[in-house]
């Protein structure tokens, strides 16, 4: 399996195997640190990319840091196209592997060979070392790595796919890693201040990946209360972990980073849960995040006197009236679920493939207030049945989820797409949304007629096959013999053992 995709099933092949051989290799402590962290259910896995890739974006992104992948080719080849997909631009390290330097123990040296060669001050703050499914299973000790090298920090985490459910999660595998060493770091001694510090005013870290103009819209929303905006984890360069542990409150906009919250709360930092999304959503998040920072309550209603009007002004000139159902792996759906209810919409299902947490607590009550369903560890067939079900105007949704739409004539959209192309936030965020929505549910009759265009196309196992007559014939009973003859070849298999 390539790095792109790792599906529920046997990407690496069977989560219990490999459950089985990372505990037997000593990775029990790291595997009931990830399952509590990043807990499952209702069923086990939601179908997304690899995991790791999270991790990875994460180092690509950052500056002064290498990364460096310790696994399968094929895994570390999906993982460094889609990289480069999403325009990484920088070099991904590999320390490859084979049976023999895997048992003897020899990859941990390659590792610590590569991350003393990697590890110069003069280009590197830090040394990400990601260790995949394989090396995971095989209980290869990334925590033995020196901790630096020449002042070097070299971080090494295991993000398997069969311990961390979707690279959302795994973003928070490294942030939070990252921030430990960094409060360590800030505990022990003087540190750099970051490179763009604020004033004086005490500061807001927010967590999550933000569209660019939102961090701006949120530094105006917090303006009036006496609070600037400090960093937003994932940081863009370690100095920023400093600036971003010296805030005096979190904002948790996704719901997701488990890890790294636990480290703000190690910093005796407040954390505060949801955001700034249309005029309830802001007028919340206002409060909670002024009485966490000690605002006085006169200075928490100014701001809320000059965002709020303006948000609802922003809703009234842009309506949106439109059925939506809401699916994606991002985490923050809930807020954007909010957001385009408050806009006029009707949304009766979000589902997310990152967990419920009580960061999401806020969002959670406030949509299911609204008649909305929330399915939090959503999976593929949870999205698809749902829309299926309620026939929306517009799906907005994951690759699979868009596809299937289509076929069906429903006007889809990548939610993808949707959130990182456009501000969220705040009056910019109240006005961004409504454009998309009327430009893709006015497809509908497009759609219609390309539906009845190819009405007769074969699908399913016979796409590709051309109009009425072209399709080729069903054969069920050779496909009954060939099952038949699959079960008793397993079964022979079963009988002497292997
Ligand atoms: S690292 Fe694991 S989850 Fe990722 S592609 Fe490889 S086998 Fe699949």
């Amino acid at each position: 399996m390539d790095g792109s995709v790792a599906p529920a099933s046997g990407c690496h092949g069977g989560r219990e195997t490999m459950q089985e051989a990372a505990r037997a290799a000593g990775k029990s402590e790291t595997l009931d640190r990830l399952l509590s962290d990043y807990p499952r259910g209702p069923h086990d896995q939601p179908q997304s990319m690899c995991p790791a890739f999270g991790s990875l974006r994460v180092g690509l992104r950052m500056r002064r840091t290498a990364t460096i992948l310790c696994g399968s080719a094929c895994c570390v080849y999906g993982l460094t196209f889609t990289s480069h997909f999403y325009g990484a631009r920088r070099t991904v390290g590999y320390v490859p592997f084979n049976s023999e330097t895997l048992v003897k123990g020899q990859l941990f040296e390659d590792i610590r060979n590569a991350v003393y060669e990697t590890a110069k001050p003069e280009n590197y703050d830090c040394v990400v070392v990601i260790n995949l499914c394989v090396p995971t299973a095989s209980g290869v000790p990334l925590d033995r790595l020196p901790k630096q090298i020449d002042g070097v920090r070299v971080i090494g985490i295991d993000v398997p796919g069969f311990g961390v459910p979707t690279h959302a999660e795994a973003k928070d595998v490294l942030a939070g890693a990252m921030l430990r060493y960094a409060r360590l770091e800030a505990e022990s001694g003087p540190v750099l201040r970051p490179r763009n510090a604020a004033s004086a005013e005490p500061t807001v870290t927010l967590l999550g990946e933000l569209f660019p103009a939102d961090p701006v819209g949120i530094t105006a929303l917090l303006k009036p209360m006496g609070l600037a905006l400090g960093a937003t984890v994932p940081t863009r360069e370690w100095r920023d972990l400093y600036g971003a542990l010296d805030c005096s409150v979190v904002g948790a906009i996704h719901p997701f980073y488990t890890a790294s919250v636990r480290e703000f709360v190690a910093a005796g930092r407040p954390v505060v849960g949801s955001g700034p999304v249309g005029v309830e959503g802001t007028a919340a998040w206002l409060d909670a995040i002024g009485k966490a920072a000690n605002v006085s309550a006169e200075k928490i209603d100014a701001a809320k006197a000059r965002a709020l009007p303006a948000i609802r002004g922003a809703l009234d000139a842009s309506p949106i009236n439109a059925r939506i159902t809401v699916s994606g792996y991002e985490g923050s759906e809930l807020l954007v679920a909010r957001l385009l209810i408050e806009a006029g919409a009707e949304v009766p299902y979000v589902g997310t493939a990152c967990p419920r947490t009580e960061w999401s607590d806020a969002d959670r009550e406030w949509l299911m207030a609204h008649g909305t369903h929330v399915q939090f560890r959503a999976s593929l067939e949870q999205d698809v049945h749902a829309m299926m079900e309620v026939r929306p105007d517009l799906a907005v949704g994951t690759t699979p989820l868009v596809q299937k739409a289509k076929e069906l004539g429903i006007p889809a959209l990548y939610f993808t797409n949707m959130v990182s192309a456009r501000p969220l936030f705040g009056p910019a965020g109240a006005g961004a949304l409504a454009g998309i929505v009327a430009a893709q549910t006015r497809g509908k009759e497009r759609f219609g007629r390309m539906v009845s265009f190819f009405d007769g196309v074969g699908s399913g196992d016979n796409a590709g096959y051309g109009f009425k007559g072209g399709v080729p014939e069903a054969h069920p009973q050779a496909r009954e013999r060939f099952k038949k003859m699959r079960l008793a070849r397993a079964k022979a298999l079963e009988a002497v053992g292997t």
